[in-house]
């Protein structure tokens, strides 16, 4: 019999909550760590569309990227949006459990899915991690692509691997610059944009890029750059820690088919 705690082990082991950055909390958010487990759904967050697909699914346990509380709360009544999420999870015998930016650091985690995908060689961290002694632990990756192309191309190759969004991808610099280097952050990542321009790489790929901080950086003379949907950038892992799960344990694991991407419209002048 597999447990709460089993799948807790495993996802521990593989994302060690040590790597997290401090002011995160993932981990078991609600659940008996006893109760047994025969089928887990994966998502990126516990949306209540989520909740529902994972009943639907028949899972007992649920693991997601974002955790539901990640801010100190004085309540999870039933009549608040997350309360109501809890009430949900726990009366259908649901346990959740987040893996967040432990996954990011992981090696093997949420950022080497996302280099893996777009074909990028990883080399190292874009900012090593504080704790623990591999050197390949960190905060966003830098790697090599398996051959040169220009930005444009890059580009296109981004829209066409990672799912789909309303707005698609965007990039900024030089269209027709060749590049090779990568720096990658999945996820919210314009934090990193000084990292990224000092690990010499030819453009950076993130999401939730905004104006002045790009604008600012290419000015500076700073790699090109490449924004994707956060949902986007994030997703892809999913499958991974779904297909990690179905390997260890004797369990169904499934990624539910439920976009939580908050984003639902994106037009272009020339397509209206
Ligand atoms: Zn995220």
């Amino acid at each position: 019999m597999t447990t709460v705690a089993d799948i807790r082990a495993s996802l521990d082991t593989w994302y060690p909550p040590e790597l997290a950055e401090t002011w995160d909390r993932p981990g078991l958010v609600c659940g008996d760590p006893a109760d047994s487990v025969s089928t887990v759904a994966c998502a990126l967050e516990a949306t209540d569309a989520v909740v529902e697909a994972a009943i639907d699914a028949g899972a007992q346990m649920l693991v997601v990227h974002h955790p539901l509380l990640l801010r100190g709360v004085s309540s999870v009544a039933a009549d608040t949006p997350k309360g109501r999420i809890v009430h949900r999870l726990i009366r259908s015998g649901i346990a959740l459990m987040s893996a967040h930016t432990n996954a990011d650091a992981a090696v093997g985690g949420v950022n080497d899915v996302l280099a893996e995908l777009l074909g990028i060689r990883v080399t190292g961290p874009l900012e090593r991690a504080a704790v623990g002694d591999n050197p390949l632990e960190g905060i966003g990756r830098v790697g090599q692509l398996d051959e040169s192309m220009t930005l444009r191309d890059l580009t296109a190759r981004v829209a066409e691997r990672l799912p789909a969004t309303v707005w698609g991808v965007r990039a900024a610099g030089d269209t027709q610059r060749t590049v090779r280097t990568v720096a990658l952050c999945s996820g919210a990542g314009d934090s990193l944009l000084e990292d990224a321009a000092r690990s010499g790489a030819d453009v950076y790929l993130t999401s939730d890029l905004r104006h002045h901080p790009a604008d600012e950086h290419l000015r500076a003379g700073g790699p090109a750059l490449i924004d994707t949907a956060h949902w986007a950038s994030e997703s892809p892992w999913c499958r991974s820690v779904a297909d990690r799960i179905s390997a260890a344990h004797d369990v169904t694991a499934t990624v539910l088919d439920v976009r939580t991407d908050p984003w639902t419209i994106g037009i272009r002048r020339e397509d209206i």
